[in-house]
């Protein structure tokens, strides 16, 4: 599969050697046509349950195979589109996407939830709620099976507004997910605000896991925290059997990274679970 490679080798962007301005307008003007044609599509992580060791679930990454550049790094072009008031027609997209995914993956795993990347902007306004609202419906699938994926800076600015928003969704029975924690600044009191589902630990908590006594001490007690304010937690970024065994040890609840399963095209993710399969806790 070639849509299974994505994820190394993005061509970064010089903003020396080709103007930062003129990339920024070239990309927003073929965002449209982009959608259209197929060269933006959604790469889909399985995600681990560490006790039944079973995919529970899969977090939705967007994709930009461009013709004649090549993958573009999404971090670089959602940032673009958000910038520029673009980035609904991404999420827009990518839900659509991810709900017909998590239905056909319902087939074989009934309670699978599909994980959503909200920019922060998003949060401002009540068009992701409507974006939620149309697809859910559209696709006959539960709220729960669909969870948003929010950075903690993002739920912390523009306060009240997003505080509300994330409320709303949380009562319709939408995840909601803290995306990348422990690399902001949240304080434990917006831990205890946040209506969250799910903490995600960022990877870089994961990367010297296996051999750093401070990163264990440091995972062992957010996992505890996290559990006591009735939160999931998943690490995301585990590269290595050692850190998954770990983690599994320490009652982390989910698991996402490379070695448990490259970000692929949807057809490879529903083969993840065709017939639902134990993941091998091998090296
Ligand atoms: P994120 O939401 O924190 O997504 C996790 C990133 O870590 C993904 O990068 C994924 O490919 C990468 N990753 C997963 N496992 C491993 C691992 O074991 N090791 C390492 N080194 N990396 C791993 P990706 O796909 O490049 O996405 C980057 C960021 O772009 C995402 O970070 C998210 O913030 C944003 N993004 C992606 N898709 C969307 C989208 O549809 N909407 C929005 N708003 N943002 C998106
Ligand atoms: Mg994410
Ligand atoms: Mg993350
Ligand atoms: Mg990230």
């Amino acid at each position: 599969h070639a849509a299974s490679q994505q994820g190394v080798g993005w061509k970064v962007h010089d903003p020396a050697t080709s103007g930062a301005k003129e990339w920024t307008l070239s990309l927003l003007g073929e965002l449209d046509q982009a959608i259209q044609s197929g060269q933006i599509w959604v790469a889909y992580q399985p995600k681990l349950d560490l006790a039944t060791r079973t995919f529970v679930g899969a977090e939705a990454l967007v994709r930009w195979t461009h013709a004649t550049r090549g993958p573009i790094n999404p971090a670089e072009f959602v940032e673009v589109a958000d910038r520029h008031g673009r980035i609904g027609k991404i999420t827009s997209f990518v839900l659509e996407d991810a709900a017909q995914l998590v239905k056909d993956a319902r087939q074989w795993v009934p309670n699978f939830t599909v994980s959503v990347n909200i920019s922060p902007s998003q949060l401002t306004n009540r068009e992701v709620i409507d974006m939620v609202d149309a697809v859910l419906l559209r696709h006959d699938i539960p709220a729960e099976s669909l969870i948003l994926e929010v950075t903690e800076s993002a739920a912390m600015a523009e306060e009240g507004t997003a505080q509300a928003l994330l409320e709303e969704l949380r009562e319709k029975g939408v995840g909601l997910s803290i995306d990348d924690y422990g690399t902001g600044m949240s304080t434990l009191e917006y831990l205890r605000r946040i209506p969250a589902s799910e903490l995600k630990v960022d990877r870089r908590f994961a990367s010297a896991l296996a051999t750093n006594a401070q990163d264990q001490a440091v995972m062992r007690s957010t996992i505890e925290l996290a559990h006591a304010l009735g939160m999931k937690v998943v690490v995301e970024g585990i590269e290595q059997a050692e850190t998954l065994y770990m983690l599994a040890g320490m009652g982390c609840d989910i698991g996402q990274g490379y070695h448990i399963g490259r970000p692929a095209d949807g057809t490879s993710l529903l083969e993840l679970l065709e017939p639902q399969k134990h993941w091998a806790f091998t090296g």
